[in-house]
């Protein structure tokens, strides 16, 4: 049951027809797992705990820099060379302390993922290299938990949301690159692509755990400079590791 002053701080959220009191006591038992406290990560971050999740736990290994702060809005300049773990916990809790926050500085590898994946509803993929997002698919598969992958460049984004039970997965729609990109000059980022990208992240978690409509079996393409949003019907491979 809702307390007055949640039901106070979710006023607005509550009186959508498509949440209301026992939309938002779903929200408040969800448990979710972050990889990547960056760009994708500030604002997807941000907005589940404004929304009253119930647990948000955060993994990234990185320090905040200085060409971090046109894009990660965790951050701000007297943060520079601390841990993003930290600072993102401070600052999450410090917008709400209802939502129990747990932030890790630890790698992702399949080892790490298998013990933070425990008992989580979903996984949302705020990483920067598609070997993640292949691995984060590969423990929401196994797992049997939902999660949300999406990429971003310059103006540019895609976004998906998995059941692995029901719909494609992300193996079903990129095949895994044999080796990652080494080269390693860094993409051209606009800030406000993660932060929208991000945002739409928060948004499909909330959506699935209310039951709305969602980005499952839909590819979503995003272009920022000329405003136009495509999404592509994607189907579930029988040959993929979600099939068997
Ligand atoms: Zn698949």
């Amino acid at each position: 049951m809702l307390n007055e002053k949640e039901k106070e701080r979710y006023s607005r959220q509550i009186i959508s027809k498509s949440i209301g009191e026992e939309g938002q006591e779903k929200l408040s038992q969800t448990k979710v797992l972050q990889i990547g406290a960056g760009g994708l990560g500030s604002s997807c971050a941000f907005y589940l705990v404004a929304a009253g999740i119930g647990e948000l736990t955060i993994i990234d290994n990185d320090t905040i820099s200085l060409s971090n702060l046109h894009r990660q809005i965790l951050y701000t300049e007297e943060d520079i060379e601390k841990d993003k773990v930290r600072i993102a916990e401070k600052r999450l809790t410090a917008l709400n302390s209802n939502v129990s926050i747990y932030a890790h500085k630890d790698y992702v590898t399949e080892e790490s993922m298998q013990k933070y994946a425990q008992n989580k509803d979903f996984i949302v993929d705020c990483s920067d290299n598609m070997k993640t997002k292949f691995l984060i698919n590969r423990i929401a598969v196994q797992k049997g938990i939902h999660c949300v992958i999406a990429g971003i460049k310059d103006f540019y984004g895609q976004i998906i949301t998995v059941d692995p039970k029901t719909s494609a997965c992300y193996q079903c729609v990129f095949s895994e690159p044999v080796t990652e990109r080494v080269s390693i000059s860094p993409l051209p980022v606009l800030g406000a692509t993660p932060g929208i990208l991000g945002t739409m992240e928060a948004l499909e978690v909330i959506k699935t755990v209310l039951g709305l409509p969602n980005l499952e079996n839909k590819l979503l393409m995003v272009n920022l400079l000329d405003m136009s949003f495509n999404k592509i019907d994607v189907v579930k491979n029988d040959a993929c590791i979600c099939s068997h």
